[in-house]
């Protein structure tokens, strides 16, 4: 279906949980959150009747995400019965990937055609205090895990952060010349609920590129992000500006949280609630939040943060 703005909307991200087994600095508190009750949250009959009247407004493409996906007890059962939505013709997830080597055989058997797996760093050290709970040896043996379980694109997504990985982008650009993945590196969004960044963490994705100058300009995929090539590498290079460019023209993206908010825009405060509704009342208020989709969100910057009015565990990056 499209908007009031002409834009086709494609994509649900879907977020089946807003727990987490880490508490990366950049998007959840150190605390954790309230685990909240129960009944607030969607079920699984729930999540499924989403993807249902997704489908039946033209949505074609599921991403799972959260909070941490694999924390979810039923995650290979949701994802079995949303590939098997007439209509969803893609099933991706996200994840941070430390959960990943006893599931990943198992959810590409359930339906999960592509894997995006976060990682910020290739330094233990550094990496454990990003993520406050997690080791990169974990993180790192879920990326082996999915290469090995054969799904069709595996992506590592890198938050970049002046001063704590600028100085990697060349070794995280590298593993596309050894592995068969994508890199791609998204500047650091001023978030709800992440814990104070200095202003040079703020960095526009263009040091990628300065930092990468033999990188090949590559054809679109038709996603957000901007494509390079290391000559010989295996994968690409992608680069994604949500704050020093705007690509709010061509989003065609609807996000569902855990308790059954249907976000039109990350960055805006909007939500429709799908909470205990049926496929009927479903599909009425994903079209209601179709209709009012804001053209855009206010721009973003450290002195102007989203104004999505949740964090990011709690919304679905
Ligand atoms: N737990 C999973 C993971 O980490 O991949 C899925 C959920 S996480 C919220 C989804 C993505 O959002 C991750 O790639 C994470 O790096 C990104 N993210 C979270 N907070 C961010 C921020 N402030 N700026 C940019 N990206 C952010
Ligand atoms: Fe958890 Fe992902 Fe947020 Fe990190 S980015 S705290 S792994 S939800």
């Amino acid at each position: 279906m499209q908007d009031s703005y002409g834009r086709n909307i494609t994509c649900l991200r879907l977020s089946v949980t807003e727990l987490c087994n880490l508490r990366c600095r950049y998007c959840m508190p150190e605390e954790g959150i309230c685990k909240r009750r129960h009944e607030e949250m969607l079920t699984q009959e729930e999540m499924v009747l989403a993807a249902e009247a997704a489908a039946a407004l033209g949505i074609t493409k599921i991403r799972i995400t959260g909070g941490e996906p694999l924390v979810k007890k039923n995650i290979l059962v949701i994802c079995e019965h949303i590939a098997a939505v007439p209509g969803i013709q893609e099933l991706c997830l996200t994840t941070n990937g430390t959960l990943l080597p006893p599931l990943a055989q198992s959810l590409r058997a359930s339906g999960v055609q592509r894997i995006n797996i976060s990682l910020d760093t290739l330094q233990p050290e550094k990496y454990a205090a990003l993520t406050r709970k997690g080791t990169f040896q974990e993180a790192w043996a879920g990326i082996q895990s999915a290469l090995e379980a054969g799904f069709s694109k595996v992506k590592l997504n890198a938050v970049l952060i002046g001063g704590y990985n600028d100085d990697e982008i060349r070794d995280l650009a590298e593993l596309t010349l050894r592995y068969p993945l994508d890199v791609r590196f998204i500047e650091l969004m001023p978030t709800v609920g992440a814990a104070a960044f200095p202003p040079e963490a703020y960095l526009p994705a263009e040091a990628v590129l300065q930092a990468l100058p033999e990188a090949v300009p590559q054809p679109t995929d038709g996603g957000v992000a901007e494509l390079y090539r290391l000559p010989g590498a295996m994968g690409n290079i992608g680069i994604i500006r949500p704050v020093s460019v705007s690509f709010c023209g061509s989003c065609n993206r609807l996000r569902l949280t855990a308790d059954g908010k249907l976000k039109p825009c990350l960055h805006s405060p909007e939500e429709y609630n799908l909470k205990g509704l049926d496929r009927e009342g479903m599909i009425a208020q994903m079209r209601l939040a179709i209709q009012n989709k804001p053209r855009q969100h206010a721009p973003l910057s450290q002195a102007a943060p989203s104004q999505a009015g949740r964090s990011m565990n709690r919304i679905g990056g």
